[in-house]
């Protein structure tokens, strides 16, 4: 297919899944559509297809409010997070070693500074979970607080570009909070040893949401596994991160549609890369169980396309052969560049289960994960997206296909 004809499709499944659906985050009824959509290109193009449903919630909020003394604080609901209608004594804690030893039963907790520098790792998460994490949030249990306020400044490397960013984004813990800018903290600080009275109008509703997969054959060799997330986080019309992803997807499903070479092919749209406990990707690892070993490869896209620079395929433990085929396709195409290994995505999951695995992104994010202000913002929009680099990476993951 010709490269014009190839960015007019990606430009139409972007068009769907960025602005007429927009935000997709799991448990939604966009996210349902999005999954929807997915299903009925693959069945359209002739795959065989596979929907998984899983149990998840959505959550809402119709805001937040702090007062101390008649004076008003900017509070939102953190993600994911219950409700609260609570009024106490404000504790204020920014180190770990003073949670160990302060009471705070029955409390309102005022998280800052040092101990509110890093997004908590959900409870349940699967694939990342540092211990001082799981002490910190132990630790809160324990001391049994009515309700958390978070003040957090900046950290694009676990919040992406959102300020102030949700200290705990996590369905799984259930103390009330809220979260606020850092300067916002300190004014509150002010407050400390004083009753407060906060609210916080969230919502979990139970929902479903689907993985969906594509396979263009039963034979039993050793199947090349594809990757892209197509949930959003909250608040972001995920065109980047990764509409762009699941387009690429959907483009290859065109280009192999009529490929018959040696290995099946397995195009999986998984639901949770931006979600508490990932749920699609803990399906997909329940559903293979003992199978992993029959994955030749896995090749997982996500952040793909950004207007600015070129496309990077990162190769992880590929074999002389596959690492051949991969330096002859970049060799061959000047937009495609062979990029440094990253590990927030999902072929971290392939990976973990002893698979080799191709992560394809954009070069410019790769080299700016730590201070790029994008990711889980609106400004992740189709205005951000090159159709020119979606086309050409699906392009190469083509020709690099065509190859092994
Ligand atoms: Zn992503």
């Amino acid at each position: 297919m010709e490269k014009k004809e190839l960015i007019e499709k990606a430009s139409a499944h972007l068009q769907l899944l960025c602005v007429e659906i927009g935000e997709r985050r799991v448990g939604s009824e966009e996210n349902r559509r999005a999954t929807a959509y997915a299903e009925k290109v693959l069945k359209a193009l002739g795959w065989e297809t596979d929907t998984t449903e899983l149990s998840v919630i959505d959550w809402h909020t119709d805001g937040a409010t702090l007062s101390c003394n008649g004076q008003g604080f900017e509070v939102l609901s953190s993600h994911y997070s219950l409700g609260c209608s609570v009024t106490d004594k404000l504790v204020a804690i920014n180190k770990v070693e003073q949670l160990e030893t302060t009471n705070i039963q029955e409390k309102i907790v005022l998280l800052h500074g040092e101990i509110a520098a890093q997004q908590i790792a959900p409870k349940n998460f699967p694939f990342w979970n540092p211990e001082e994490h799981q002490h910190l949030t132990a630790l809160l249990e324990k001391g049994n607080p009515k309700a958390l306020v978070c003040a957090t400044e900046r950290n694009a490397a676990t919040a992406g570009g959102v300020y102030p960013f949700p200290l705990f984004e996590d369905g799984d813990f259930d103390i009330p909070s809220v979260y606020m800018k850092d300067t916002e903290g300190e004014k509150l600080l002010t407050c400390a040893g004083e009753t407060v009275t906060l609210v916080s109008q969230a919502t979990r509703i139970p929902e479903t949401a689907f993985n969906v997969i594509g396979r263009n054959s039963s034979r039993k060799k050793e199947r090349i596994v594809i990757t892209a997330h197509i949930d959003s986080k909250i608040g972001t019309p995920g065109a980047i991160d990764n509409g762009t992803g699941v387009t690429i997807l959907l483009l290859l499903a065109e280009l192999l549609k009529d490929f018959s070479g040696d290995h099946p092919i397995e195009l999986v749209v998984l639901n949770g890369e931006d979600y508490y406990g990932a749920p699609g990707q803990v399906k997909y690892i329940e559903q293979n169980e003992g199978r992993f070993s029959d994955i030749l490869l896995n090749i997982n896209i996500d952040g793909a396309g950004y207007k600015e620079g070129i496309s990077c395929f990162s190769p992880f433990g590929l074999s002389d052969d596959m690492l051949d085929a991969l330096h002859e396709i970049l060799w061959d195409s000047p937009e495609l560049v062979e990029g440094l290994p990253w590990f927030q995505g999902d072929h971290s999951v392939f990976l973990q289960q002893g698979c080799p695995a191709i992560a394809v992104s954009s070069q410019w994010f790769i080299e700016h994960m730590e201070t790029q202000e994008l990711t889980h913002t609106s400004k992740d929009n189709l205005g951000v997206v090159n159709f020119e680099r979606v086309a050409e990476c699906a392009l190469g993951i083509a020709a690099f296909i065509g190859k092994l």
